[in-house]
């Protein structure tokens, strides 16, 4: 008898809370229109069928989908999202590092600094979206 197997798998779990940090990030970057969050669920589904191939993948999958969305936005939009830190040169990218690893953040290269954890983009930009 598994005591938690009438609770949400750890699979589940992941992938809901990937969906959720990335979808924060872009109500952060004022990107979350219909077609973009439609951008995360395509990269959940697709993250589902690998994890479950990989369960260890698990913690990953949050820097995935982040990585998956932003590839997608470059293609229709543009960069996202764009580096809060550095405030003159050109617009730039900021990077999830790491790209394979558990705790993913976004990361300024030009800067060398880590901008804040992938979800908490928000607070990171001078937090204009609170209250
Ligand atoms: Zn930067």
């Amino acid at each position: 008898m598994d005591p938690s197997a009438d609770s949400v798998s750890p699979l589940e779990q992941a992938l809901h809370a990937a969906r959720s940090l990335v979808l924060a990030d872009l109500a952060a970057g004022q990107v979350a229109a219909a077609d973009v969050v439609s951008m995360v669920e395509d990269s959940v589904i697709q993250r589902r069928w690998w994890v479950e191939q990989w369960p260890e993948g698990a913690h990953y999958v949050a820097g995935l989908v982040a990585q998956d969305v932003q590839d997608a936005l470059l293609e229709r939009y543009g960069r996202w999202p764009l580096c809060p830190v550095c405030g003159s040169g050109d617009p730039h990218a900021l990077d999830v590092e790491p790209e394979l690893g558990p705790d993913p953040h976004w990361v300024c290269h030009l800067a060398g600094v880590k901008v804040a954890a992938v979800g908490a983009l928000g607070s990171a930009s001078g937090g204009t979206s609170s209250s």
